[in-house]
């Protein structure tokens, strides 16, 4: 089942979630442990991040300074395989331009085609911690729209050898990335809309949005979205807030604002418990308006905070 079809479904707002890869070393009982807890809610497809290679620098006893590099949580493409052969719901791996090949891209789309998984969320991905810009792999693709272009390319078969004899068309369905609040390295909301059209044109199906806390952020950008002349779905992404440094941790990595009653609100607690309370508040209403508002599907951002996500869908759904 492709996630479009879903979203297309004008009868309700479908529910999806988003869940990383185990980190190295251990094993996967965590990851169906979560999906166990929030089958009930009948989850439309399962989203699974891609973590890039990072380079660390280690000091040695000696002094010496060694390069490391080290991939933290790998394994996105079998773990999706496994939930989707387990669970038979729909997988969303996410492919990033950042840190692969054009070759190992294609390799990857073989795989996940192979694999019968027909559904991937493009993106370019964030740069290396040590670098102050995004650095394209130097046989990569340096935006998301030219991922994009790639995996259109191969629905009509093809691929980047053209000398190629065999050429078997893959269809994916294609998501891609929206900033409700622009993404942090536009100069502007205009540009990154420009660009976010781009994307869309190269051949992307749907669009699923950065968190944002504040429901009429979203509206705006959706109506900006359709001014621009973007019809695609434009599914938003909720994350509930579950821990007390949140309040400071993700407007740093996210690049995002949390609304001044909720930063109020959050500022008071003293517990991660209590951050919890206040979080699941947000999200419940956030939830319910954007149902009340016919959106194509809720997205959440669970990572691990699994009593809060059950409480809210139970509060919304
Ligand atoms: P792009 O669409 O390429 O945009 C990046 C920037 O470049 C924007 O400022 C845009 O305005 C500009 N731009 C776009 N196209 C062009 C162009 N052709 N020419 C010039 N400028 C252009 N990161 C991970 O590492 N792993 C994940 O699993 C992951 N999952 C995510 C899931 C969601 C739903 C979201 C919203 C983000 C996720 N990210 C993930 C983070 C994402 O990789 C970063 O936000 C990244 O900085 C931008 O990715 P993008 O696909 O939006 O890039």
């Amino acid at each position: 089942m492709k996630v479009i079809n879903s979203l297309k479904d004008n009868e309700r707002t479908v529910f999806s979630f988003e869940l990383l890869p185990p980190l190295k070393g251990n094993d996967a009982s965590k990851i169906y442990e979560v999906i166990d807890s929030l089958l009930d809610f009948k989850p439309q497809y399962i989203n699974i991040t891609t973590h890039r290679d990072e380079m660390l620098y280690q000091e040695m006893p000696d002094g010496t300074i060694v390069k490391k590099i080290v991939r933290k949580r790998p394994g996105t493409v079998a773990i999706a395989a496994s939930i989707q052969h387990k669970y038979g719901i729909p997988v969303v791996p996410h492919i990033l331009c950042g840190g692969f090949s054009k070759s190992e891209t294609e390799h990857v789309l073989i795989d996940l085609n192979f694999l019968g998984i027909n559904n991937i969320l493009a993106l370019r991905g964030d740069g290396n911690k040590n670098d102050a810009v995004f650095r394209p792999d130097p046989e990569g693709h340096a935006h998301a729209n030219e991922l994009v272009q790639q995996i259109v390319n191969l629905r009509h078969g093809k691929y980047l050898d053209e000398d190629m004899k065999n050429r078997t068309p893959l269809d994916f369905c294609i998501g891609v990335a929206g900033y409700p609040e622009k993404h942090f390295e536009a100069p502007n909301p205009e540009s990154d809309m420009e660009y976010l059209k781009q994307k869309v044109e190269a051949g992307a199906d749907y669009i699923v949005t950065q968190m944002f806390f504040n429901n009429s952020t979203y509206y705006a950008f959706v109506e900006r979205c359709r001014k621009a002349g973007i019809t695609v779905p434009i599914v938003p992404g909720i994350k509930p807030i579950g821990l007390l440094n949140q309040l400071t941790v993700l407007p740093k990595i996210f690049r995002i604002d949390l609304p001044h009653e909720l930063s109020t609100e959050l500022a008071k607690c003293h517990t991660n418990e209590e951050a919890g309370i206040v979080g699941k508040e947000w999200a419940i209403q956030q939830a319910r308006d954007l149902v009340a508002h016919n959106v194509p599907g809720l997205h959440f951002y669970t990572y691990g905070l699994l009593d809060n996500t059950r409480k809210i869908l139970e509060a919304v759904f």
